[in-house]
């Protein structure tokens, strides 16, 4: 069984991610992005979480690639797909902006649309 185990995230919670498993925290690193530098600031990622049928959390391995392949659409970026930084959990709206040009729509409110 798979569910959205992280959404939307402030650029707080995004900073306290970063500094897990850095500048002597506890914790694996799980991020390269800090405050305004993740998708997930912005309203359109989501990471997923497989789980067995007692519970157990997998947090990697081949049920993610599966997963992919069977909820996938046009619009849908899968970080499975990256090269730098293989992130199988992590899926997002393809916008067809740059990181950039999205934190300066979000930070003046403006709308987000997704490639037509
Ligand atoms: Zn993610």
């Amino acid at each position: 069984m798979s569910s959205i185990i992280s959404g939307s995230r402030t650029y707080a919670q995004q900073n306290k991610l970063f500094r897990q498993g850095r500048y002597g925290n506890p914790g694996p690193i799980v991020t390269y992005a800090r405050g305004g530098r993740s998708n997930h600031n912005f309203g359109i990622a989501w990471d997923i979480g497989i789980f067995t049928e007692t519970g157990g959390y997998i947090t990697h391995g081949i049920l993610y690639d599966q997963a992919a392949k069977a909820g996938m659409s046009e619009e849908i970026e899968w970080g499975g797909d990256w090269s730098r930084f293989v992130d199988k959990p992590h899926y997002q709206l393809k916008l067809g902006i740059t990181l950039a040009m999205l934190r300066e729509k979000f930070e003046h409110g403006e709308e987000l649309t997704l490639l037509a």
